[in-house]
């Protein structure tokens, strides 16, 4: 990689983040020990949630968040377009059938007008869905209010990817808080937010949730012997009652994970300052923003800028500029149902047109909380060459 290159995105490492790892390393345990359950609970305080469960990865947070609400052949889940593969993979590992709904081209999120629409016809010919994942894109809450008031009217559960978002509000509720949901799903990715290196949460309410997801997570084996159904006399013996998987999060990655979240307000605060930076910096230029809403404070994981047009070629043309200045320009997201795994399960282009146009517009730009002043001077300097490049050209 080239020596000044910026990645739209990195970790913040520290020594004490080094010093948790290595005390875990020098202990009895590296997984089985006490350290992922002080990081669930330490999660759990922090978002104000009643249980958390960690997991060896967001999508296996996901895949087990399905499981526990019930998520099976026959049924259906929707979520956006506009997100990471695994928000919709989740569905097919369950053997659910899977939809989207298109977004809103002013927030990048899961348009409310047309959840309602798409649920009052679904209603119609008996197909509503099961579980609808919101994606928080960029670390901005959807309007997860709405969505919850239409989950009463129409029976459906909810599961909120926030896999960018933890740390953010939503109508003053911590996000992973459940509010207005039944799971909340966080990655721990070194791109995201805070990281474990490899690493998922899933925080709920709900106590039996919370038990079955850790079941599941560790091959559907129980322990508590007031829970057995044999004989609960040998003291070696654990029961197997159901199929579950081995998704656990280790303690060497949960001392990673615990450290960093000290440090989880400074970074919020941090990216704030950084978009607020690229606002000032770029508004003269012909770009628009995504627009949370008023009642949400995003966490800023991705800035995301688009252009006033779509259109692939000059879309394209801009990215290669950017990239050949070193610049880490990224797409977050080319849309699910474009992916050829989903092309060939049936779904087509022009589908969901905001996602498509927004694909065609948008650009994540580098932000990260050790890049200063003068990285984004660059960034929106080769960012107001590459437009200009675009109109001699066009
Ligand atoms: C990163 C991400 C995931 C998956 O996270 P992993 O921890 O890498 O499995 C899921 N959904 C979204 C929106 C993501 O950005």
């Amino acid at each position: 990689m080239e020596k000044n290159f910026l990645p739209y995105s990195r970790q913040d490492i520290s020594e004490e983040d080094i010093q948790s790892v290595n005390n875990v390393l020098r202990s009895e345990f590296l997984t089985q020990g006490n350290v992922h359950k002080e990081f669930e609970n330490a999660i759990a305080a922090k978002v104000k949630s009643k249980y958390c469960v960690s997991f060896n990865s967001a999508t296996s947070a996901l895949h087990i968040a399905c499981l526990a609400l019930g998520l099976r052949k026959g049924d259906i889940l929707w979520t956006t377009p506009t997100t990471f593969v695994a928000s919709a993979n989740c569905a097919i590992y369950c053997g659910a059938e899977i939809d989207f709904v298109d977004i809103d081209l002013k927030t990048g999120l899961m348009s409310v007008e047309l959840l309602e629409a798409k649920l009052c016809e679904a209603s119609k010919i008996g197909k509503l869905p099961k579980i609808i994942i919101p994606v928080h894109l960029a670390g901005s809450s959807c309007d997860m209010p709405s969505i919850n008031n239409l989950s009463k009217k129409y029976g459906f559960r909810i599961i909120e990817d926030a896999s960018h978002a933890i740390g953010g509000l939503c109508n003053g509720f911590s996000v992973g808080s459940c509010a207005y949901s039944d799971i909340t799903v966080f990655s721990l990715h070194p791109v995201k937010i805070i990281t474990s290196a490899e690493g998922g949460l899933a925080t709920t309410n709900s106590k039996s949730i919370s038990d079955l997801m850790r079941t599941l997570s560790n091959h559907g084996i129980i322990k508590d012997k007031n829970n057995f159904v044999g004989d609960n006399f040998e003291s070696w013996r654990y029961e197997q009652q159901s199929l579950g998987f081995n998704y656990r999060l280790s303690d060497v990655h949960a001392a990673l994970g615990i450290s960093q979240l000290e440090r989880l307000d400074f970074f919020i605060k941090k990216r704030n300052e950084i978009a607020n930076t690229y606002k000032k910096e770029l508004n003269h230029l012909p770009l628009k923003f995504l627009q949370p809403y008023d009642f949400v404070k995003s966490t800023y994981h991705l800035f995301i800028v688009k252009l006033d047009k779509s259109n692939k070629e000059i879309h394209e043309n801009i990215f290669n500029y950017l990239r050949s200045k070193g610049i880490g320009v990224q797409l977050h997201y080319l849309p699910v149902h474009l992916q050829p795994f989903y092309l060939n399960m049936g779904f087509s282009k022009g589908l969901f047109p905001n996602s498509e146009n927004y694909a065609i517009s948008s650009f994540s730009l580098p932000i990260f909380t050790s890049i200063t002043n003068e990285d984004i001077r660059r960034v929106v300097y080769e960012m107001s060459n590459a437009l200009k490049f675009k109109n001699n050209i066009y």
